[in-house]
Formats: C-alpha cells, sequence, structure tokens
C-alpha cells in the first residue's frame, strides 16, 4: 500500500550551454503522497541540482500555479549526496484531476513529477453573527490590519529548523466537533448581508478553562491577543508548518519558547470572534489551510519513508 502512495521521478540533463558545471545535473524528486486531496499535504523529496534557492510549484492540468513551497535541507542519501524537503498543501479550493509539481531554482524548472488531485466535497453552513460579531469582522481598524500583516508575516515565512515530523495530536481531548475544515461558510450580519468565508480549521465545542495542548514539537511564534482570533497562539514545526490555537482564555506560553508535544499552551475560551465557548485549531502549510486529520492520520515529514525512496537507486 505504502508503495502505491509513492510516486517516483528521475531525469538526466545535461547543460551544455554551461561548460564550467563539468557533471551532468542529475535529479530525482518524490512526492507523497501521490493523489492528495484539496486542503491535505504533499511532501516533496528532491536530491541533486545545481545551486541553492530551491521550491516545489503545484500546478494544476491548465498550468495555473497553485501553491508553492521553499525546499529545506533534511538529511544525505546513502551516497553522502543533501537530500531536501518541501511541504505544501493543496489548497482547498483546488478542483480534482491531473496536476504536477515542478522543482524550480533560481533560473526555472529543473525537474517535475505528475499527482492527481482527488475530488472532495465540504460542507455548507449560514451562521448569523450579533451586533458585536458583526462589528468585529466588518468595522475598518487599523489594528486589525497590522495584526493581520504580523500573522501573515509568520505563516509565509520558511525557516530552517526542523522541531517534529508528525504524526500530530489533537489539542484536547474531546471529539465533540462544532464546525469542520473547510467548511462553506455564509456569515449572516445584524443588517441582512452576509459575507462568504472558509472555515480554516476544526472547532472543538469545549468549555472555557479546557487545557489546550500543543499536537506537535515546536516553537512558540505568537502567543498574544488578537482583536478576531482572541488569544492566540502559533506554533511552528517544520519549515513553513505552523498550528494556531484561537479563542482561548489564557495564554500559558511566551513567544520564542520551544515546547513538546502535548505541552499546555493554554486553556480554552470564547476571546474574539466566536459565538460560544470553543478551541479554534488550524493547520497552514506555506499559507495554506490545511486539513488538520491528514496530519494525524500520518507523519507530514517521514524522513525515513523519503531515503527509502532515494536508497533504492
Ligand atoms: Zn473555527
Amino acid at each position: 500500500m505504502k508503495i502505491l502512495l509513492w510516486a517516483l521521478f528521475f531525469l538526466s540533463l545535461g547543460f551544455p550551454s554551461y561548460p564550467q558545471i563539468k557533471e551532468a545535473l542529475q535529479i530525482r524528486i518524490a512526492a507523497i503522497p501521490n493523489n492528495p486531496r484539496p486542503g491535505e499535504p504533499v511532501t516533496i523529496g528532491l536530491v541533486g541540482g545545481e545551486g541553492n534557492q530551491f521550491q516545489a510549484v503545484l500546478l494544476n492540468a491548465q498550468g495555473q500555479r497553485l501553491t508553492k513551497a521553499a525546499f529545506f535541507n533534511l538529511t544525505a542519501d546513502k551516497d553522502g549526496r543533501p537530500v531536501k524537503a518541501a511541504v505544501l498543501a493543496v489548497p482547498c479550493t483546488a478542483r480534482g484531476g491531473p496536476a504536477q509539481i515542478q522543482v524550480e531554482n533560481g533560473f526555472g524548472s529543473i525537474g517535475n513529477i505528475a499527482l492527481t488531485i482527488s475530488s472532495r466535497q465540504f460542507i455548507s453552513e449560514e451562521i448569523p453573527l450579533d451586533q458585536r460579531n458583526t462589528e468585529l469582522r466588518t468595522a475598518a481598524d487599523p489594528q486589525k490590519t497590522a495584526e493581520s500583516n504580523m500573522l501573515w508575516g509568520i505563516l509565509n515565512r520558511t525557516g530552517a529548523e526542523v522541531y517534529g515530523g508528525g504524526p500530530f495530536v489533537p489539542p484536547v481531548t474531546s471529539t465533540r466537533r462544532t464546525s469542520f475544515f473547510g467548511d462553506r461558510r455564509i456569515f449572516r450580519y445584524v443588517d441582512g448581508s452576509s459575507a462568504a468565508s472558509i472555515h480554516a480549521g476544526i472547532d472543538y465545542g469545549v468549555p472555557t478553562g479546557t487545557r489546550v495542548h500543543a499536537c506537535a514539537p515546536g516553537r512558540v511564534a505568537l502567543a498574544r491577543s488578537r482583536i478576531v482570533t482572541g488569544n492566540s497562539v502559533i506554533l511552528e514545526h517544520l519549515p513553513g508548518v505552523y498550528s494556531l490555537y484561537y479563542h482561548l482564555d489564557q495564554i500559558h506560553v511566551q513567544e520564542g519558547a520551544v515546547v513538546q508535544a502535548g505541552a499546555v499552551l493554554g486553556e480554552s475560551g470564547a476571546t474574539g470572534l466566536a459565538t460560544g465557548p470553543h478551541l479554534h485549531w488550524e493547520i497552514r502549510v506555506s499559507g495554506e489551510n490545511t486539513d488538520p486529520d491528514a496530519l494525524i492520520a500520518r507523519p507530514i515529514l517521514d524522513k525515513e519513508a523519503i531515503l527509502s525512496i532515494f536508497n533504492s537507486f
């Protein structure tokens, strides 16, 4: 079964116009899995290639660039060649069908690997908002803009540290979910107007004061109050991979701290835009909202699995 989830691409290219490059460029690319659904992560392994700045780009059948992720150094193969990895997530708005991952360096494409995006249905729901929540969403506020810019500055950053490759564990023991990943939402405002939105994470309906645990080892990238998401914690787990915990009543960690899986980050609550006490748990991979259940089900970065493919050649 594992073999079916793997795809491997091998190519060998020469660069006759660059005589200073003496050896033929040999590149190997692996992608796991090769049939992701919208919202699910794909890990790409890379051996070979000249230069330092590599990125993986997901293209749909029409050649449109859906998302991208930078490669980071992971390990070495049996011949001592560096193995790089990149983690991206299929946008939850992507359509099912053939796709490909293109590997690029600073000069352009150096190889690609085919994928199939499996099709997926999401739930639709309408959420009426009261006066307070309507204002939280609609009122123009420079502080809200500043907080949004800071958040995206964090989520779009690809660091170098590998704290843990998963699998992730849920942040609370409760299995009661009040909203699901990828729900298509209509927010109904007090004046009758509405706005469409996609729910980026999972909501657990737990009482205020429920302990919230780190889903994996990581570094606290943000631990502070925000207007819309209330008391918020963000952990960085891998380069470009973050988990987010919103609407907390209390925060028990400080920015910059390194925590283990299961560490208590705070207590759940209803701060910020919330219609009742709950924990909003979200995963971001290279900026894309990503299905937490996919990261609970399997590691997002399985170093041994990547190596076993490259070492089999
Ligand atoms: Zn939520």
